[in-house]
C-alpha cells in the first residue's frame, strides 16, 4: 500500500489543527509536539494536507536540505513554494520523465473538480472554469492523448444506475453506497468490513477510465498496452492510492500509473513555462473525451446521486423527467435525505458530505433501522471540490467562499452543458456498442467492476 500522505516531523510546530480537520481520528501527538498518522485509519482523504499552515519557506534551511525533502516529496526542481508539514507524495517528476519519453505514449484524463480548481494556482478568482485551457495545457506538455474522466463519470452511472435497479429488483444487498471515493472505501474496508457488501462493486471513474485508456484506447490507436502510461489529474490525494491498489490491473499491469494533484499540475504548467491565463480553449480527444452535465457534477457532494437519478428514472420510467436540477440532493451539510417517486417505487436516497458524518447511518443500518436504498458519501466536506490535492486555502474566512465559488461553478457547466443525463452521452453508446457490449456484461464486469478487501 502506497502511504500517500505524511507529516514531516522536522518542520510540523504542533499546532494540531491536523488532529481536529481528521474525520477519523488518524493523528494524534503530544500537546504542542509534531503530529504523527495511524496508517491503520489513515484513509488518505488530505483534509489535514489541505489545513496544514506549518511551513519550511524557499530557501531557508532545516537539518535536512530543502533539495533533498523535494525529491523525497516527488516535487519538480522548479518549485518555489514552501514546504508544508503535511504534504502528499507527489509525481510530478516522473509524469514529466514520461511525456518527455519519445519511447512510451502518455494518455491523460481530469477529475471535474480539476477544472474549476486549477486556475486559482494561477491568480485567477475561485471557481473559475478553465476546462478548455486544462486540455490546451496537457497537450502543450506533451500527451499524446488528453481524454477525460468525465467520461468515465458518465460510464460509471450507466454501470452503478444498473446495479442499483438490479439490487432492487432481484432483493440483493441495500441500501448500496456509492464506491467512486477511494477514502470512503478504505474506511468500510478497515472499520465496517461487515458491510462491504453494501458497496458498489463499479470501480470509480478514475479506475474505469485506465482500464479503458490500456484495452479499448490502446486497440482504437494500435498500441501495445505496454507502452502506454496512464496519467490522472485528480483533487484527490486518496486516488493516489486508489491507483495502486493491486485490483487496479484489469489491462493487464495497473492501469492508472501515475497521479496528479490539481496543485501538482499546476506546477507541471509552471515548470515548462506556460502561460496558462492566455492559452486558448480546446476539446478532449474523442472517444472517451464527450461528457455530459451528469458526468460532471460527480465533484460535488450529491453529484453522484443526481447524476444516478436522472438516468435510473429515465430508464425505469421510459419517460422524461420533469426537471432534471434534482435540488432535493444537493448541497448536503452533513447528512442529507431524499425521497424520488420512480414509477411504483419510492427511491429513498441518503447524501452524506464529510466522512466524519456516517456514522450516524452506519449505525442504522447495523441496528436494522435503515429503509434507504441508496447512499452517497464523499470523503471530503463538501465533496471534491474540497479535496486534499486542490489549491491550499490557507484562511478558514476564505475557505467557504472558495468552496461556493467552485460548487456554483460546478453546476453552472452543467446547465450550460447541451447533454446532461449520463445515458445520452453519444460516445458512452458508441463504447458499449464497439467494446463493452452492455452495462453489467460480461466485458464490463471484468473491466469496470472490482471487489474489496478486509483492512486492519
Ligand atoms: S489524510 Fe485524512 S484521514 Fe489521513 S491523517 Fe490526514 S486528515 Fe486524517
Ligand atoms: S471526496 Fe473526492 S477528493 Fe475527497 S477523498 Fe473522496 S474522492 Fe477524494
Amino acid at each position: 500500500m502506497q502511504y500517500t500522505v505524511e507529516i514531516d516531523q522536522e518542520l510540523c510546530t504542533g499546532c494540531h489543527r491536523c488532529i481536529d480537520v481528521c474525520p477519523v481520528g488518524a493523528i494524534g501527538g503530544p500537546a504542542g509536539m509534531a503530529a504523527d498518522i495511524n496508517y491503520d485509519k489513515c484513509c488518505f482523504c488530505g483534509q489535514c494536507v489541505q489545513i496544514c499552515s506549518a511551513y519550511q519557506e524557499y530557501k531557508s534551511e532545516t537539518s535536512a536540505p530543502r533539495e533533498t525533502k523535494m525529491k523525497d516529496r516527488g516535487l519538480l526542481a522548479s518549485v518555489r513554494e514552501p514546504l508544508f508539514a503535511a504534504h502528499n507524495m507527489g509525481h510530478a517528476q516522473k509524469v514529466w520523465e514520461a511525456i518527455n519519453n519519445p519511447n512510451v505514449v502518455t494518455m491523460v484524463q481530469c477529475a471535474p473538480a480539476v477544472r474549476v480548481g486549477l486556475a486559482e494556482d494561477f491568480g485567477v478568482a475561485s471557481g473559475e472554469l478553465v476546462a478548455g485551457k486544462m486540455i490546451t495545457a496537457l497537450r502543450k506538455l506533451g500527451f499524446d492523448r488528453v481524454y477525460d474522466t468525465n467520461f468515465t463519470a458518465d460510464l460509471t452511472i450507466m454501470e452503478e444506475g444498473s446495479e442499483l435497479i438490479k439490487r432492487i429488483q432481484e432483493n440483493g444487498v441495500l441500501p448500496m453506497f456509492t464506491s467512486c471515493c477511494p477514502a470512503w472505501v478504505k474506511y468500510v474496508e478497515q472499520e465496517h468490513f461487515e458491510l462491504h457488501e453494501n458497496l458498489s462493486t463499479c470501480k470509480s471513474p478514475q479506475q474505469m477510465a485506465g482500464a479503458l485508456f490500456k484495452t479499448y484506447g490502446a486497440q482504437v490507436d494500435k498500441l501495445e498496452p505496454k507502452k502506454i502510461v496512464s496519467v490522472s489529474v485528480m483533487p484527490c490525494t486518496a486516488k493516489k492510492f486508489e491507483a495502486s491498489r493491486p485490483e487496479m490491473n484489469a489491462s493487464g499491469s495497473q492501469d492508472v500509473d501515475l497521479v496528479l494533484t490539481t496543485r501538482e499540475l499546476a506546477n507541471l504548467i509552471k515548470h515548462a513555462g506556460i502561460d496558462f491565463k492566455s492559452l486558448k480553449p480546446s476539446q478532449p480527444d474523442s472517444v472517451l473525451g464527450t461528457y455530459t452535465g451528469a458526468g460532471h457534477i460527480f465533484g460535488v457532494t450529491g453529484g453522484v446521486m443526481e447524476a444516478a437519478l436522472r438516468t435510473g428514472y429515465e430508464l425505469i420510467t421510459g419517460n422524461p423527467l420533469d426537471d432534471i436540477n434534482i435540488l432535493d440532493v444537493r448541497h448536503s451539510q452533513g447528512v442529507k435525505r431524499a425521497t424520488l417517486q420512480v414509477g411504483d417505487l419510492a427511491v429513498k436516497t441518503v447524501v452524506v458530505a464529510g466522512l466524519e458524518n456516517a456514522a450516524p447511518i452506519i449505525d442504522e443500518i447495523k441496528n436494522g433501522t435503515a429503509d434507504f436504498h441508496f447512499v452517497e458519501v464523499m470523503a471530503c466536506p463538501q465533496g471534491c471540490i474540497s479535496g486534499g490535492g486542490q489549491p491550499k486555502v490557507l484562511l478558514e474566512t476564505e475557505r467557504k467562499q472558495v468552496y461556493a465559488s467552485r460548487m456554483a461553478s460546478m453546476y453552472k457547466h452543467d446547465e450550460e452543458l447541451p447533454l446532461r443525463k449520463s445515458h445520452d452521452n453519444p460516445e458512452i453508446t458508441k463504447v458499449y456498442k464497439d467494446f463493452l457490449g452492455k452495462p453489467l456484461g460480461h466485458k464490463s464486469h471484468e473491466l469496470l467492476h472490482t471487489h474489496y478487501c478486509r483492512r486492519g
